[in-house]
C-alpha cells in the first residue's frame, strides 16, 4: 500500500517554488501517487482592507492568467501526471485547507523559509497550512532567492 495517494503541492509562483518539484515529483514516484497543484491569489481588497474605489477586475484577471500560464510552466516542469491546476481566490491557508479535504488530498507539500526573528513571530505561509490541516504537510526547506 503507498504511503501516500494523492499530493497538493501549494505553489506561490516565485522562482522559490522551482525548488519544490524535484522532491515532489520523487515523492509522487515512489508513493505512485496522484499529483495536484494550487495557487491561491490573494484578491486585491484583502490588502487594501476592503473597500477600494477603484475597478480591478482587469488587474484580477490578469493575475488569473499570469498565475495559470505559470501552473502549466510548473506542471511541464514536473514531468508527471498533474491532476487538477487549481488557481483559486481567497485565503491562502483557508483555501490550501479546502482544496486539500476537497481533493482528498492526503499530504500537502509547501515551502518553508525556516525563518527566525520577528518574521518567525508574525508566522508563516507554512506554519499556517500546518495549522488546521485534516492531512499530513511537508515543508520543504527553501532558499530566499533575489527576485
Ligand atoms: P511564505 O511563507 O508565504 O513565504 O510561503 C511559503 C510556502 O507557502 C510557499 O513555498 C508555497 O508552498 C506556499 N504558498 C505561499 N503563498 C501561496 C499562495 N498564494 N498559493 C499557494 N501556496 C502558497
Amino acid at each position: 500500500m503507498s504511503l501516500y495517494k494523492h499530493i497538493l503541492l501549494a505553489v506561490d509562483l516565485s522562482e522559490e517554488s522551482n525548488q519544490l518539484i524535484g522532491k515532489v515529483r520523487q515523492m509522487a514516484e515512489n508513493c505512485q501517487a496522484e499529483l495536484s497543484l494550487v495557487h491561491v491569489i490573494e484578491p486585491l481588497s484583502f490588502a487594501y482592507g476592503g473597500d477600494v474605489p477603484m475597478d480591478l477586475t482587469a488587474i484580477q484577471d490578469q493575475l488569473d492568467e499570469h498565475a495559470h500560464s505559470k501552473m502549466e510552466t510548473y506542471s511541464k516542469a514536473l514531468n508527471y501526471p498533474v491532476k487538477e491546476k487549481l488557481v483559486v481566490s481567497g485565503h491562502t491557508e483557508t483555501e490550501i485547507h479546502r482544496i486539500a479535504d476537497e481533493q482528498n488530498c492526503d499530504l500537502v507539500v509547501v515551502g518553508s523559509h525556516g525563518r527566525h526573528g520577528l518574521a518567525l513571530l508574525l508566522g508563516s505561509t507554512a506554519n499556517g497550512v500546518l495549522h488546521g490541516a485534516h492531512c499530513d504537510v511537508l515543508a520543504v526547506r527553501v532558499k530566499e532567492q533575489a527576485e
